[in-house]
């Protein structure tokens, strides 16, 4: 997997120009993504799985059932991961068909995903990522039990060989393109918070906690 040097290997070739690997660009794309695409190989074959994270400081935490394939391939020493994070910031259309494009904030990361033994320190994932739902939640909600610790594990992976790219602003059209006929220009697009549906057996349906995500704010007209 490995086979880039790990410094060489987050250059980013096409629009570099649209990358950095400045850590705070790098924190705040990770802190507002929810969903994170983790990239392993299992018995030659490359896997891409959907999951939550959380970031604290420089180290990205991961977590699931002991029994998910994630977790058994990292059990011994370890598992070689690259994660990929992408925030879609709006459609691009282009008066050409080449040029249309999307506008992104995104994070690539590489590393070695290792389990979380510290029992406080998995412990503290795991209520970072509960927190990411709403602010302090962990707090109010009943903690896992022993048994649902043991049953859960923890992955940690350092955020050290990661950079983040991003594309913004309108369509790059040739000059010899713009005046077509067709619409041009970029529709942006967010996530947005619906509204909240309070479970039958919820004793305090309102207010619904704010989630602790960046959203858009929705228009009503
Ligand atoms: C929502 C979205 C849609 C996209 N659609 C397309 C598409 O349709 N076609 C296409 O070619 N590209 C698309 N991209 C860009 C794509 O992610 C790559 O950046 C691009 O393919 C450049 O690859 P490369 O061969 O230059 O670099 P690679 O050799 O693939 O990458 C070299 C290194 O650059 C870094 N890197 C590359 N891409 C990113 C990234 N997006 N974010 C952070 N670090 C990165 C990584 O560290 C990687 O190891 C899209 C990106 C996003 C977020």
């Amino acid at each position: 997997v490995n086979e880039k040097a790990p410094s060489t290997r987050t250059e980013l070739k096409r629009h570099p120009e649209r990358g950095t690997e400045d850590p705070a660009a790098i924190a705040s794309i990770l802190d507002e993504a929810l969903i994170a695409h983790v990239a392993f190989v299992d018995e030659g074959a490359p896997t891409v799985v959907p999951m939550s994270f959380v970031r604290m400081g420089s180290r990205l935490f991961l977590h699931g059932s002991q029994r998910s394939r994630l977790s058994e391939l990292a059990r011994k020493d370890g598992l070689e991961v690259c994660v990929a994070v992408s925030l879609l910031d709006g459609l691009v259309l282009a008066a050409s068909a080449m040029f249309h494009s999307m506008n992104y904030r995104s994070v690539v990361l590489y590393g070695r995903a290792r389990h979380v033994t510290e029992p406080s320190e998995k412990q503290a994932a795991l209520s970072a990522l509960v927190d990411r739902f709403a602010d302090g939640r962990s707090q109010i909600v009943r903690a896992p039990s022993e048994a649902e610790l043991a049953a859960t594990s923890v992955l940690v992976v350092p955020i050290d060989q990661a950079s983040a790219k991003q594309r913004s602003g309108p369509p790059a059209d040739p000059p010899s393109d713009r005046g077509r006929p067709a619409y041009s220009g970029v529709i942006p697009l967010a996530l947005a918070r619906g509204e909240a549906m309070a479970s039958p057996y919820c004793r305090e349906p309102a207010p619904a906690p704010a989630p602790a995500l960046k959203l858009a704010r929705l228009k009503t007209t």
